[in-house]
């Protein structure tokens, strides 16, 4: 839904007093008695400026006075352009009257809404600019894409970019994967897949080296000499026939005896994978 647009207080006040119409608004005082409103004799003109909060009044008495008040601004010829001020924002953000019934909404109305209006705004993502592309060239960052190429887990892609297999080489793994995302310019949220891409566009690995990541998906990692297929298993009445299968959404293959030892480099270009009968 779309957030209603808010004018700055001083642009919506002088719309509201500068309208021709201003003059016969409902609160306004009535030339014979000024102690009424002009849009109805029976309202005081003190009832769109009481306190719309419990303990200044009694609830029913302050119910009825906001009744009969709303009542008016229904049949004002200014109404609109007394909602929009009451709705504006002053340069720190507040609502400039943060007592009175304006356009037909309390106070507490006005303050309600523009509440579920900023918590239902979206939360802006932080993005940085990207850095120099000579940068990232360093030996670590070039080892740690190579290995996300690779590789889904940290833990694995710390192995593959040489930085060891204990808590040390993960953390440093870990590190610069949500440095490079920053400094390559993608939210703290992009994917593994989005990261790459960023390398690749940046000149920091050749398609091929991701050409694995982006065929099997996100979660997905096949290490060199390691396959990806489940271990051997073989369906009832189909001896010979191996069923090849990745997480689901992703590829699922099936191999006849004849085709058992075919390469699936098309797949995993630089795993070099081979099945085995
Ligand atoms: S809308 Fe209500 S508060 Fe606003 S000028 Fe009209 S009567 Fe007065």
């Amino acid at each position: 839904m779309s957030q209603p647009i808010r004018l700055s207080a001083e642009a919506a006040l002088t719309a509201l007093l500068e309208h021709p119409h201003y003059r016969y608004r409902g609160c306004a005082p009535d030339p014979d008695d000024p102690r009424v409103a002009a849009g109805d004799n029976t309202v005081s003109v003190d009832a769109w400026q009481a306190p719309d909060v419990d303990g200044g009044e009694l609830r029913e008495v302050r119910e009825a006075r906001e009744a009969a008040a709303i009542d008016v601004c229904v049949g004002c010829p200014v109404m609109v352009q007394c909602l929009a001020y009451g709705s504006s924002l002053t340069p720190e953000g507040k609502l400039p009257e943060p007592y009175a019934i304006l356009g037909g909404r309390t106070a507490l109305e006005r303050t309600k809404a523009l509440v579920r209006e900023r918590q239902a705004a979206p939360v802006p993502v932080a993005v940085s600019e990207p850095v120099p592309v000579e940068q990232l060239r360093t030996e670590q960052k070039l080892a740690v894409l190579r290995g996300l190429a690779r590789f889904a887990e940290p833990d694995r892609v710390a192995v593959a970019a040489g930085l060891g297999d204990g808590l040390e080489g993960l953390r440093t793994a870990k590190w610069q994967i949500a440095r490079l995302k920053t400094q390559l310019g993608l939210p703290k949220t992009a994917t593994r897949v989005e990261l790459l891409d960023a390398a690749v566009d940046r000149g920091l690995l050749d398609r091929s080296e991701v050409a694995a990541a982006e065929t099997a998906g996100l979660g997905v990692s096949v290490p060199a000499g390691e396959s990806p297929f489940r271990s051997g298993r073989r369906r009832a009445g189909r001896r010979g026939r191996r069923v090849v299968s990745v997480p689901p959404g992703q590829l699922a293959f099936d191999f006849d005896d004849q085709a058992a030892g075919a390469s699936v480099t098309t797949l995993y270009p630089t795993t070099s994978l081979e099945t085995a009968a």
